[in-house]
């Protein structure tokens, strides 16, 4: 039997992770180890996908983490390197953006071991992004690279990735699979509108977490200054990221929106489909939103869903208050036809077919 290791440690990649991982398993025609490197670790932003989504229990778990980018992806390199000379896979498939991400593909290039990146192509074209840098290098050393959107695929062509021995494929976003699976189940399984006495329509969805919102004490001030003066009209509910937690402490940030800890996936669907509207930094809520009908500011300058805010679904506003608040008034009183395939369908199959091929 062929072997792949799947190389995760982020939420975002636990999420993307199940849709495959369900694929391999029904097919059982390749095994999958799975490497967690613990880079998310807290049970409500990791253990928790794992039960819900029922993904296989990772064979290693590497527990790194709360290291500066420099020596978390040294010490991930290190172990992963370890793990595939043990393994000796045919393939390894890592997820976006982190350094989970980056560590997996280039302890497996320097192997030998075939690298398939799912989620490749994006870019925000903001270079003091972690997650861009991750992105791009990853890309560059893998064998085969999933694409999400035409957008994805036509930022390849632009970087000369066609002059590259490299497949290029595109099979649309993973992550619509994972709510066309987990919504109707999530329904049944989440009370959380009732647990936080929540009324449909009547609150706005929002998180925020990355680095350049989060360690800027400007950014953080004006996100949640816009965030407050929003809740004084709805409700606005935040799970609350662990890094966002502690940067409004460590700037001594107060907020009067409810603040609740970070949810499961089935909590956070069912959070997306009652509310009016998504406000995030976040790249897979930009497009759970889309895919739940609702409109989302995005608290960033750039993104790499950029097909959303074209399609007038999305707005970019950065760290500005009074940009928040406008597109906020804006979308409030907007309805926009989101019966528009952005995302594709059965991409997960698609994957799988895709790897296989690559490995047979
Ligand atoms: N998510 C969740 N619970 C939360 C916050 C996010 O289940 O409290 C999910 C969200 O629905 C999406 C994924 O986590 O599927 C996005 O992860 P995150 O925003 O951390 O990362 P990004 O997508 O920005 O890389």
């Amino acid at each position: 039997m062929k072997k792949i290791v799947t190389i995760l440690g982020a939420r975002p990649q636990f999420i993307k992770g199940a849709v495959l991982s369900r694929v391999i398993k029904k097919h059982n025609k390749i095994e999958e180890v799975i490497v967690h490197t613990g880079q998310h670790f807290d049970a409500n932003m990791s253990q928790v996908f794992f039960d819900e989504m029922q993904i296989p229990q990772p064979k290693y778990n590497l527990a790194i983490n709360g290291l500066n980018h420099g020596a978390m992806t040294g010490q991930m390199l290190e172990k992963i390197e370890k793990i595939l000379m043990d393994e000796k896979p045919d393939a390894v498939v890592v997820y976006g953006d982190t350094n989970s991400t980056i560590a997996g593909a280039l302890a497996a290039k320097k192997l030998h071991i075939k690298v398939v990146h799912i989620e490749a192509g994006l870019r925000s074209f903001n270079m003091k992004m972690p997650e861009e840098v991750n992105r791009i290098l990853t890309d560059r050393i893998s064998d085969l690279l999933v694409c999400p959107t035409d957008k994805a695929v036509s930022n390849l062509q632009d970087e000369g990735f066609n002059d590259f021995s490299i497949k290029i494929e595109k099979h649309g976003d993973i992550m619509k699979d994972a709510m066309d699976f987990y919504s109707k189940l999530s329904e049944e399984k989440s009370n959380i509108i009732q647990d936080l006495a929540l009324t449909k329509n009547q609150f706005v969805l929002a998180t925020i977490h990355r680095q350049e919102n989060t360690d800027f004490e400007n950014n953080l001030k004006e996100i949640f200054a816009a965030l407050d003066e929003i809740h004084e009209k709805l409700t606005v509910v935040l799970p609350l990221h662990p890094r966002t937690k502690k940067m409004l402490d460590q700037f001594n940030i107060r907020t009067n929106i409810k603040l609740i800890d970070p949810v499961g996936y089935f909590d956070m669907i069912n959070l997306l489909k009652n509310c009016k509207m998504v406000l995030t930094d976040s790249g897979g809520l930009q497009k759970e939103a889309f895919f739940n009908k609702k409109h989302c500011v995005i608290i960033r300058e750039e993104t790499e869903w950029i097909e959303l805010v074209n399609e007038g679904f999305a707005k970019l506003t950065g760290a500005n208050k009074s940009k928040i608040i406008t597109v906020f008034k804006e979308f409030i009183h907007t309805t926009k036809n989101f019966n528009v395939d952005l995302y594709g369908t059965d991409v997960g199959e698609k994957i799988y077919t895709s790897i296989k091929q690559l490995i047979q």
